[in-house]
């Protein structure tokens, strides 16, 4: 059994982003790769910022993904709630007090009698800049009464006594090295004496998430680029604790196409919003792992396996990726294409659009099959293939607005579909025939096809767009084809 551990642990402060969904994706493979365990743990400790429907959300978006952890607060077999994982259910026994209290004891905390209040106030005083808050300071705030457990005050490190007490950390900084990014080094004069609990009696995220990655002996750290931060202050935990640290990895930034940090406008929406809108999840993945990663090669497209396969480390970037929703969906496509129409119809079942719901199967396959080559994500089928089920109004702005038939009279046109009609009549509706019919017409008629098969689409369709011509007749059936083409004739009059 492998020794590689990773989590991914989220903090249900909103929805689960595609950066997040990269981060877990990482850990996952990598644990995957090395016959490891992929940990989730739930990272609710700050409560004002908790939003209750972003566990289940967080949920939801794994399990469309298919990421389900070896160990973690739910697992799809077994319970759905394992509150081992979950920090405020291990609040509750008192483990991570227990943890600071003994650093109180050995002098390295103390309990602090500054409010958080009282703490912004005197942090924005001018006269503390720049601000580094230490234990000497506590005098100011000193109320008379005696700090405690019961009082509601913070657990605060002291890091001037443990420059006294730790003579390599006072004289080389607190060192830690990322496996993609090198060597880091804090001097312990920037590291102020940060809370480990909080007044509320939860510890901070820097304190629970380094007593949890010793306690889960996460051997991995896989996690964004805005940690990096924060890591001196867990790697002092871990010398304070003589724990050994796991090994870092801190990942590239994504940026949007403007070369700013992604955002809602940019792609980066709540990832449930991507199963909405018809992408696959294997396909989202698969997007999600080149925005910082690749295999030295040009490949692109990848079954998870070969992910596994070829996951490692030294392929990670440092460099910002960049989060393009073109390329997302040219890759949701290309999976799309890959696809038999059985598979295919299956995974857009709730897609199509309410004129469809008489059709029958065989007639949906059919269209399915014409719109498979186009379609980048499923919601788009009703826009694509409504016109198969139902006879939509005529559009003028169709004709006024096409390029080239705008320029033509609506005798000529009338004329064009005259012929059109006539020629079709006789068709025996078959592609291959209806194939044959349209050169045919091309030739009779001296027309170039932007203008004479576009006349008939929009007149058959009434749609912006649709699949070849001579398919799209077809499927529509000779009497559909040609009332259409009448209904065009009346309204040019
Ligand atoms: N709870 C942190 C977050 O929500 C995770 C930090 C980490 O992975 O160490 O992003």
């Amino acid at each position: 059994m492998s020794s590689v551990r990773t989590r991914f642990a989220p903090s249900p402060t909103g929805f689960l982003h595609v950066g997040g969904v990269r981060t877990a994706f990482y850990n996952y493979l990598f644990a995957q790769h090395h016959g490891g365990t992929f940990i989730l743990r739930l990272e609710d400790t700050d409560r004002e910022r908790f939003v209750p429907e972003g566990v289940g959300q967080i949920v939801e978006a794994l399990d469309w993904l298919g990421l389900e952890p070896n160990e973690g607060f739910w697992i799809s077999q077994g319970q759905h709630k394992n509150i081992e994982y979950i920090q405020s259910e291990r609040q509750k026994t008192g483990l991570y007090q227990k943890v600071a209290e003994q650093l109180v004891e050995q002098g390295l905390a103390y309990y602090s009698y500054v409010t958080p209040e009282r703490y912004q106030e005197y942090k924005q005083d001018a006269a503390h800049q720049p601000f580094v808050y230490r234990k000497s300071m506590e005098a100011e705030f000193h109320d008379g009464k005696s700090p405690g457990p019961e009082g509601e005050y913070p657990i605060r490190l002291d890091v001037e006594a443990i420059r006294t007490e730790f003579h390599h950390l006072a004289d080389n900084g607190v060192a830690w090295h990322d496996e993609i990014r090198g060597d880091f080094v804090d001097n312990l004069s920037l590291i102020e004496d940060f809370i480990l609990i909080k007044s509320d009696g939860f510890p901070t995220y820097n304190f629970a998430n380094v007593v949890d990655d010793h306690e889960m002996q996460i051997s991995h750290v896989i996690r964004g680029d805005e940690f990096i931060s924060s890591t001196s202050k867990h790697v002092l935990l871990y010398e304070l604790f003589g724990w050994q640290a796991p090994k870092f990895v801190h990942l590239p930034p994504i940026n949007g196409l403007d070369g700013k940090k992604l955002s809602k406008r940019t792609g980066d929406t709540n990832t449930l919003e991507y199963r909405d809108k018809g992408y696959l999840p294997e396909a989202l993945l698969n997007f999600l792992v080149l925005l910082g990663w690749n295999d030295g090669s040009t490949q692109e497209v990848f079954s998870q396996q070969e992910l596994i396969d070829k996951f490692s480390l030294d392929r990670l970037n440092t460099s910002p990726a960049v989060f393009d929703p073109k390329r997302l969906d040219w890759m949701n496509g290309s999976y799309i294409r890959e696809l038999s129409i059985d598979a295919l119809y299956k995974k857009v079942a709730d897609f199509w659009p309410d004129e469809a719901q008489a059709a029958d199967d065989a007639y949906k396959k059919q269209v399915l099959g014409l719109v498979q080559e186009r379609l980048k994500y499923f919601s788009e089928l009703p826009e694509l293939t409504r016109f198969f089920f139902v006879d939509l109004p005529v559009d003028d702005s169709l004709i006024s607005e096409h390029k080239q038939l705008k320029k033509l009279s609506s005798g000529e046109l009338r004329d064009l579909l005259e012929k059109a009609k006539a020629s079709l009549e006789a068709s025996s509706f078959t592609t291959d025939d209806l194939t044959q019919k349209l050169n045919d017409l091309l030739e009779q008629t001296g027309q170039k096809p932007a203008v004479l098969f576009s006349l008939i689409r929009i007149a058959t369709t009434q749609a912006p767009a649709s699949p070849a011509l001579a398919d799209s007749l077809a499927a529509l059936g000779k009497d559909r084809s040609l009332s259409r083409i009448e209904t065009q004739l009346k309204h040019l009059g």
